[in-house]
């Protein structure tokens, strides 16, 4: 159920707000609001389904995180984050997003993709990118094999604990 903030008038529900005061001295702007993530989800759709990663880039925060710190291909600013992508492209990697929900974390999109596999065909498969999102942009992409760890990451909202099921 909705409930209204008792300081400043957001309306919010399951760890979202529905509707933004306005006010400047808003208590509630750490919250994600779901019009906003619903849109931001639509355009990363867009982004990936014109292969636009100009546009992809526009929804990413300067400082945008990709890969924890042990990761050899770990991305920290929106540059290496598109340079990533831009490689896999170049690969011959594609990527369409199949499903996406939006949480307190930000958004999680299905993605389905197809890889070059040496000349023995394209192989497909399917990897969840959880996008938290942090003052309307996209702060951190994180990835999942599965769905269950992935959604249990959404509704958690802000980072915190041990990451099961996690791709590196
Ligand atoms: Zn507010
Ligand atoms: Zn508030």
């Amino acid at each position: 159920m909705a409930t209204s903030c008792p300081a400043c008038g957001c309306l919010r529900e399951g760890g979202l707000r529905l509707t933004v005061c306005g006010d400047p001295a808003c208590c509630c702007q750490e919250i994600n609001a779901r019009t906003s993530l619903e849109r931001m989800a639509a355009e990363v759709s867009a982004a990936f389904q014109a292969r636009d990663l100009r546009a992809f880039g526009e929804l990413l925060a300067d400082d945008a995180r990709w890969g924890d710190d042990t990761a050899s291909n770990r991305c920290r600013s929106r540059s290496e984050v598109i340079d990533t992508f831009r490689r896999q492209l170049s690969a011959g990697v594609e990527g369409q997003v199949s499903a996406a929900e939006v949480g307190p974390a930000g958004i999680l999109c299905q993605l389905a993709f197809t890889s070059p596999a040496g000349g023995a065909g394209a192989r497909p498969g399917t990897v969840f990118h959880l996008y938290r999102v942090r003052g309307g942009r996209i702060a951190e992409i994180e990835p999942f094999a599965d769905r269950g760890p992935a959604l249990a990451a959404l509704g958690a909202g802000r980072r915190g604990g041990r990451k099961p099921g996690k791709r590196s």
